[in-house]
């Protein structure tokens, strides 16, 4: 079962593109066990199925080489992945060594 994280428009709004994570109480990025926990916690905060739609469940895509915290996709161009816990963006080349 891979990790997973939620991506969302910045402020609601999709015409930009840009992309933030949802946080945690301490502000963290929540990261969840699976997609399905994501998609359940949304749903029982109240996000509704037009909301859903315009909300990304990412799901991990590897293992931090640096701290064994999942990887997920970077949103930066040019990167290809980021760990939270570092708060880096990696090169495919850093993590796949
Ligand atoms: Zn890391």
């Amino acid at each position: 079962m891979s990790k997973a994280t939620v991506a969302r428009p910045v402020d609601g709004i999709t015409i930009n593109g840009d992309l933030e994570f949802l946080l945690d109480d301490n502000g963290e990025v929540r990261v969840f066990n699976s997609p399905e926990e994501a998609r359940s916690f949304l749903v029982a905060h109240g996000v509704d199925l037009e909301d859903l739609r315009h909300i990304t469940i990412m799901e991990s895509c590897g293992t931090c080489r640096r701290c064994g915290s999942p990887l997920f996709k970077s949103l930066i161009d040019g990167y290809d992945y980021q760990c939270f816990i570092c708060d880096e963006d990696f090169y495919k080349y850093e993590q796949d060594a």
